[in-house]
């Protein structure tokens, strides 16, 4: 019985380990690798073992640094089956149809640049992708076990970081010895507006988790939230847009889910404009009503009741290219939602050419933005930024708001691992193995554990468990 990491072992992103007990082999999570050319170049590299011996894929959840590279494992030979929650699976195909129409869409480019040479192709392309959605087999409940074999079972529990997301416990036998592992996947920070806190099950003889904010902790939610309202009720009484660079998955459910909180408590003007306006963000919010088992009995209970939980009044929808177009010549008075997140690419670049050299204008903030990044480099504070060739001035306001973090900080991660102790006070996990974060995060938040051997696996070591 033996555990080796595939990736997240020194930094954030390609999630993917792999289990081997009694000659079968369960990987856990197949994630792209995300931040700058040289860790995206990885992606294309070997995996680091043969994905034809892979006999089982296991997905926590479905943003892509867990999920993105599924369509090469399945060209490189996987034919196994893919078990993950029934939310999950309906994000994963969106998800990873997108990011195949992005590789297409980066090859096309590459190619009109270039001079000789051979023809770039896709990392994957939209075949690849259809491909891998055949595999996925059986639909796992939070709670329930799966059965994979004599002796090896798997179940999957309320990770509360996204749609669907699931820590995974691997029960193991292997000539009579057992074991209990548990990958945290991404854990969410418990107070989640839309998502039940995580519910890690215990007790546990090893343990794999993330530490994103292993080193620190976030400001508190009900803050962030008022700052959030207060930030588009002030550029409303300016007069001027307000433009939120969006994350498509969750952030901008979260977000219509606060602007209909704040319409209906009287936060936010009644008669506020909203544009929700990324096909992608669109797509993902009916994904997100068709999936009320994976949301707090509050938000299940407004579905069922009709009550959208994603509808703030004056809410419009802008799927074609042609109406995010015409919101361009909108002056006033709209909160227009649009992505990427990190404005690296997207509508939002379009709104942002528009509006930042307007004083009245503002620009909200509300997630992650790494260096380098067009986000960054506005929430920095540059005087103008490069827009298409031209230096675009920034007069508007720019917000920053830090609370809306999908991951749990420092102080709810240890709680997270303590509870995957015995009950008895028998002490904690025998090993923590801490993947999925910066170097000097995991080395930080390993100091803090309470006790029990701590492993920082480097990538494509492994370990007896
Ligand atoms: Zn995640």
């Amino acid at each position: 019985m033996d555990i080796t990491f595939h990736g997240a072992a020194g930094c954030v992103t390609g999630s993917c380990h792999l289990v081997s007990c009694a000659g079968r082999r369960i990987l856990v999570d197949c994630g792209m690798f995300q931040g700058g050319r040289e860790l995206y170049e990885e992606n294309a590299g070997d995996f680091g073992f043969d994905p034809a011996s892979i006999d089982v894929l296991l997905l926590t959840h479905a943003h892509l640094d867990h999920c993105g590279r599924i369509p090469l494992l399945v060209r490189r030979g996987f034919r196994g089956e893919i078990i993950c929650t029934a939310a999950t699976r309906d994000l994963v195909r969106l998800v990873l149809l997108d990011s195949a129409h992005l590789h297409e869409e980066e090859a096309r480019r590459a190619n009109r640049r270039r001079r000789g040479g051979a023809e770039v192709e896709p990392l994957y392309d939209t075949v690849d992708a259809l491909d891998c959605l055949d595999r996925f087999g059986r639909e796992a409940v939070y709670g329930e076990t799966v059965a994979l074999w004599e002796g090896v079972r798997a179940s999957f529990h309320d990770a509360g970081h996204i749609l669907g997301s699931a820590s995974i416990l691997l029960e193991l036998e292997e000539a009579g010895r057992r074991r209990r592992v548990l990958f945290s996947g991404d854990i969410g920070p418990g107070n989640r507006p839309l998502l039940d806190g995580p519910q890690p099950p215990a007790p546990v003889d090893a343990v794999v988790m993330e530490t994103t904010y292993g080193d620190r902790d976030h400001r508190p939610m009900d803050a962030s939230v008022a700052e959030f309202h207060a930030a588009v009720r002030d550029a409303d009484a300016r007069g001027g847009n307000v433009i939120i660079p969006t994350f498509a998955l969750e952030r901008a459910q979260e977000l219509l889910f606060f602007l209909r909180e704040g319409a209906a408590q009287g936060a936010l003007p009644p008669d506020l404009q909203v544009f929700l306006d990324s096909p992608m963000a669109i797509s993902a919010t009916q994904l997100f009503r068709r999936h009320p088992e994976a949301m707090k009995d509050e938000i299940t209970r407004m579905i069922r009741e009709g009550r959208d939980p994603f509808r703030p009044p004056g809410l419009h929808i802008t799927r074609d290219a042609s109406e995010s177009m015409a919101l361009n010549r909108v002056r006033s008075g709209a909160v227009i939602m649009a992505g990427s997140g990190m404005c690296t690419g997207g509508r939002v670049r379009h709104h942002l050419r528009h509006n930042l050299p307007h004083a009245d204008c503002s620009v909200i903030f509300v997630g992650f933005a790494a260096e380098g990044t067009l986000a960054r480099i506005i929430i920095d504070g540059a005087r103008s930024v490069k827009l298409w060739g031209k230096q675009v001035p920034v007069r508007a306001h720019v917000h920053t708001i830090g609370g809306f973090s999908a991951h749990a900080g420092q102080a709810e991660l240890l709680d997270w691992h303590a509870r995957t102790g015995r009950a008895d006070g028998g002490g904690g996990p025998e090993v923590t193995f801490l993947v999925h974060g910066e170097e000097a995060a995991r080395r930080r938040f390993a100091e803090k554990l309470p006790g029990g051997r701590v492993e920082l696996p480097r990538i494509h070591q492994r370990y007896a468990l």
